[in-house]
């Protein structure tokens, strides 16, 4: 049978006023929204930053790099829009300024533009319109999100949205753009404030995008007065204008929105039927997460817990888990360079989680969480920098091998446990070896790994330099620390577990990653469990104490 091709319709959102009002929410949670009308749908998003991708980039400034399965360092707005979507991207969803002047560059060099003078408009724009389509067509979907980074009127979005203002034309009745603005409310005034929203439309227009919707983020719900007064400034429909007050967290907008005019209003506008969806999965997802019915905290210890978004892809994967189980799950941030307080910070926890990192800051106080989650038998679940960390404080003070270390945090370290493999030694350019995407990894049966995952074969996503050192396994091994997954080749070890601990595993892969609200990473569930075993023994001893007391 011939593929049905399909006519790919495009739903623009830009930002106004501030940035950080939750366009990704927005996005991710309009994606989901259509998927469940039964849509195909896909997400592009347009990061204006010259950058190439999101891979060199610092936590401190841009929170967690998101990876997709082909490998790419991207935003972690695609982390967000792969949960909510329940599939897959790839390196064309995300569209940066370093991307398309790379292509546009690369296409002169090979003389592709017949000595042309090559030009912001047609040349850069016609690249960013050639990539957005290419997306729809390529996965022939029905509807494609166009994300545009950043607050218009900023500098670099511009090429961008005069790109999106060109398809307005050629897509005529298949394009449709929503503006996200904020109407702020001042203390002192009492009242929200729809002044900032209107010049942030009148600089949308000035380079020629009249928007079809504004959805208004505010503290306070805008009442109809409100939004009357910015559907006459704006030229939008009254209808069209959305006023989204502060939800709290992003799990609830998909019900919010879904409860608006805007999902039918969208496929009105675009000549689709609106078609029923229940939400009834994500709403039990919601309840549970709203009113868990027992509650466990995991402590993260990590160097980047001040900064927002720095492991959102792992709080991601709790609130899965919580959707799933009904166990809520509250985060302890524990700032590893707490070095001296971690044992005391640890008190009170019923679970610990070792993240993602690079770099010797911060290092020892992980250590030494991981040393007192061992000896006290309180789970722990190590990811990637996390996993390699367990190695070495299991090589220090159970196999006595004073010192040892990743060759990445002391090159000079009599034992390097983790290390770089002899094939990977002089390739260690920044940003060129790291091992990224998807890849196979096999599980050992009659483990503990096989017990959770219940098969041999899984496919987890990476991003990392450093291995477990193979001159050290079998002295690991032969203490009680066993690793019972790897790679296909059987070289580079993927997970870990510790024989006499009711849960202390190690992953190689970020599990975190591939976490979806459908599906929680297998991992945390299974840490999650585990904590909420050893609270209620907490609380028994506890119970048995104070009667012991009476
Ligand atoms: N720094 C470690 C490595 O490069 C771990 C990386 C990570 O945690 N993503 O191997």
């Amino acid at each position: 049978m011939p593929l049905e091709i399909r006519d790919v319709r495009f739903v623009v959102i830009t930002g106004g006023v501030i940035s950080g009002i939750g366009k990704g929410t927005i996005t991710s949670s309009l994606a989901y929204i259509l998927r469940e009308r039964k849509y195909k749908v896909d997400i592009v998003k347009i990061d204006p930053y010259i950058n190439y991708d999101a891979g060199t980039m610092n936590p401190y400034q841009h929170g967690e790099v998101f990876v997709l399965s082909d490998g790419t360092e991207a935003d972690l707005d695609l982390g967000n829009y792969e949960r909510f979507l329940s599939r897959n991207l790839k390196s064309g969803n995300n569209l940066t300024t370093g991307k398309v002047y790379r292509w546009v560059i690369e296409k002169e060099r090979r003389g592709d533009f017949l000595g042309s003078t090559v030009q912001i408009i047609p040349h850069v724009t016609d690249e960013i319109k050639r990539r957005i389509r290419a997306i729809g067509m390529e996965d022939n979907s029905d509807l494609v999100l166009i994300e545009v980074g950043g607050v218009v009127g900023d500098i670099e979005s511009m090429p961008f949205l005069e790109a999106l203002r060109q398809m307005r034309l050629e897509e005529d009745g298949k394009i449709f753009f929503i503006h996200v603005t904020y109407v702020p409310t001042l203390r002192s005034v009492g009242e929200p404030k729809t002044k900032p929203t209107q010049h942030s439309v009148k600089e949308l227009r000035s380079i020629g995008i009249q928007p079809d919707a504004i959805i208004a983020r505010s503290e306070i719900e805008l009442d109809s007065d409100l939004k009357e007064k910015i559907a006459l400034f704006t030229q939008v429909d009254e209808k069209a204008v959305i006023s989204i007050p502060d939800v709290g967290d992003i799990f609830t907008m998909p019900l919010l929105l879904n409860d608006t005019v805007l999902p039918n209003y969208i496929l009105d506008r675009l000549g689709l039927k609106s078609n029923e969806s229940s939400m009834d999965f994500w709403r039990g997802v919601v309840a549970n997460i709203k009113n868990p019915s027992q509650h466990v905290t995991i402590g993260v210890v990590g160097k980047y817990v001040q900064i927002k978004d720095s492991y959102i892809s792992n709080e991601h994967a709790f609130m899965h888990v919580t959707g799933k189980t009904g166990i809520g799950v509250k985060l302890k941030w524990i700032n590893s360079e707490k070095e001296d307080q971690i044992e005391d910070l640890l008190a009170d926890v019923d679970g610990v989680l070792i993240p993602w990192g690079y770099g010797p800051r911060g290092t020892e106080g992980k250590i030494r969480a991981i040393k007192y989650a061992r000896e006290n038998k309180i789970p722990l679940l190590g990811i990637c920098f996390g996993f390699q960390l367990t190695v070495i404080e299991f090589a220090r003070n159970v196999l006595g091998l004073a010192g040892a270390n990743s060759s990445e945090l002391n090159p000079e370290t009599k034992y390097p446990v983790i290390d770089l493999l002899p094939e990977q030694v002089g390739l260690t350019e920044k940003g060129g070896t790291m091992r990224l995407g998807d890849i196979n990894v096999k599980i050992k049966k009659g483990t503990k790994a096989y017990e959770l995952y219940g098969k041999e074969e899984i496919r987890e996503r990476h991003r990392h330099r450093y291995e477990v050192n193979p001159k050290y396994i079998d002295e690991i091994e032969s203490k009680g620390m066993h690793f019972s997954a790897t790679d296909e080749s059987g070289t580079r070890m993927e997970i870990l577990e510790l024989e006499d601990h009711p849960f202390f595993v190690g992953s190689q892969f970020h599990a975190e990653f591939i976490s979806r609200p459908e599906k929680p990473s297998v991992l945390h569930e299974a840490l999650v469990r585990a904590a909420s075993k050893y609270n209620k023994l907490r609380r028994k001893n506890f119970i048995e104490q104070e009667k012991f007391a009476k």
